[in-house]
């Protein structure tokens, strides 16, 4: 029997015929890629939607790297239990702190990154922390299913909790391809185009002004003529207005955190 517990790798490196010099061709990034790592008893939703687009590109590519520990190979004796329950009563099931060490300790092999558990109590993600980590060499996240996880596992191995908002899911998996996609696509080459991620929402602390495309007029609504002159000094000027006008209105909270780091910046 092969459950002797292991990292799988996701993502298919495959060999195409085409014209293209096979050096040019090589996956360049695979060794030194940043690495998802996640601990999960449901490895099967890897890659899920990182699969496609462009973070599934990006994974065939080598760009980046998708491990799963599957944590029911962790598990305790014939049946591989990974749950027990609530020590005090309650509801639901706990994953053990025994069990959930031992993925640990093979997730933290060769592993000089974050450990992070997915958790409703953490601290929000945000675009910040997607940054943060995309300049690291990768992460290790823990999925929690049912009640959650031993304490005890999260205070020995000093995990850092971060939450994907303030809802509850039935499992991490989401939250962590959640997570993995904000991250991924700040990577230097996931999107072709460099300039998007520095103008996008958040990046400046503004939210993104509106998109148009063609048709010029759909159901009786034209563009914004300015958008249509060609005048880039001006559409600079009417999207950087729009952003601050959207921000104001949707989001006072982020307006106020931005007038704050602007008059600062002034008085430095
Ligand atoms: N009883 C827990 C919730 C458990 S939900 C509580 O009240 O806090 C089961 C698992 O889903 C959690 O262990 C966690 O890994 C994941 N999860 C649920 N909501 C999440 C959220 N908002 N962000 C990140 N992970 C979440």
């Amino acid at each position: 029997m092969t459950d002797e517990p292991k990292l799988k790798s996701h993502g298919r490196l495959t060999i195409q015929a085409n014209a293209v010099p096979r050096d040019l061709m090589e996956p360049r990034h695979v060794k030194g890629a940043w690495v998802a790592r996640v601990i999960t008893l449901f490895p099967e939703a890897f890659p899920g939607v990182l699969g496609l687009s462009l973070t599934g590109r990006a994974l065939d590519q080598g760009l980046w790297r998708l491990e799963t520990l599957d944590l029911r190979t962790f598990g305790e004796g014939k049946h591989r239990n990974v749950d027990d329950s609530p020590a005090g009563g309650g509801a639901g099931m706990v994953l053990r702190a025994d069990v959930l060490d031992r993925a640990l300790v093979k997730a933290a092999e060769a592993a000089d990154w974050p450990v992070v558990y997915l958790s409703p109590r953490g601290r929000r993600f945000d675009q910040a922390m997607a940054r943060q980590w995309s300049q690291g060499p990768g992460v290790t996240l823990l999925c929690g299913r049912f009640e959650g996880v031993d304490q005890r596992v999260l205070d020995h191995h000093r995990i850092e909790e971060v939450s994907l908002g303030d809802f509850v899911l039935t499992g991490g998996e989401i939250a962590a391809q959640a997570m993995l996609d904000a991250t991924v696509r700040l990577l230097p080459e996931v999107l072709g185009n460099q300039a998007s991620t520095e103008e996008e929402s958040f990046s400046d602390g503004l939210l993104e002004f509106p998109q148009f495309t063609r048709p010029v007029v759909w159901e009786g609504r034209e563009i914004p003529a300015v958008l249509q002159s060609g005048h880039h000094g001006e559409i600079a000027k009417w999207r950087r207005a729009q952003a601050e006008e959207i921000t104001k209105e949707q989001r006072p909270d982020l307006w106020q955190a931005y007038l704050d780091k602007r008059g600062q910046a002034k008085k430095r």
